[in-house]
């Protein structure tokens, strides 16, 4: 497995839309398994495909291990053990998204340094498929939703700076503006 570079704020492929994967090939399982090594070795809970250079709808998430956020996870109505499920990769995922919304802090791989309150759903319904071509449906809460939510954001190009609110925008300008011009 290879650890891959990850692209930062400035390069226009965090900007692309992801095209949908229409077949899970060697290629996809490959890179998805680089995502998952490349995502560990950052200390990172999540990382999309535009992230590595990849404007594709793949993403893969992991939250085991992260005690002091708590997250749900229940497939069919039941709910499970998170950590089986993690890391978790996503391919062409749909959202439905709660209407309650909460604050909470967060940071992204593509922008070192820099974390701000983003408002996310607490809860998501999920409809994707998995690396073994199975079709999944899944209800995902607390800070599982948040990370799914920030992943399927840049599989769409879009980015956590854009959910933040205009004062955490503006305190984090001068830092955004620098690392756009190292891109
Ligand atoms: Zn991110």
């Amino acid at each position: 497995m290879n650890i891959l570079e990850i692209v930062k704020y400035g390069n226009p492929v965090l900007r692309t839309k992801g095209a949908r994967v229409a077949a899970i090939t060697d290629e996809i399982k490959t890179l998805a398994a680089d995502m998952v090594e490349t995502m560990h070795a950052a200390n990172g809970v999540g990382l999309a495909a535009q992230q590595v250079g990849q404007a594709i709808q793949l993403a893969v998430v992991d939250v085991a291990g992260v005690d002091d956020r708590p997250s749900a996870l229940r497939v069919n109505g039941a709910e499970v053990n998170i950590d089986e499920w993690m890391p978790l990769t996503l391919i062409n995922p749909e959202l439905d998204l709660s209407k309650d919304k909460v604050p909470g802090d967060e940071g992204c791989l593509s922008f070192p340094e820099i974390s701000g309150g983003v408002l996310r759903s607490v809860k998501i319904n999920v409809k994707a498929q998995l690396l073994d071509g199975r079709e999944v449906q899944f209800e995902a809460e607390g800070f599982l939703a948040r990370a799914i939510q920030h992943e399927v954001d840049h599989l769409n190009g879009i980015l956590f700076i854009d959910r933040m609110n205009s004062a955490t925008k503006a305190s984090l300008s001068g830092r955004l503006k620098r690392l756009q011009k190292q891109a």
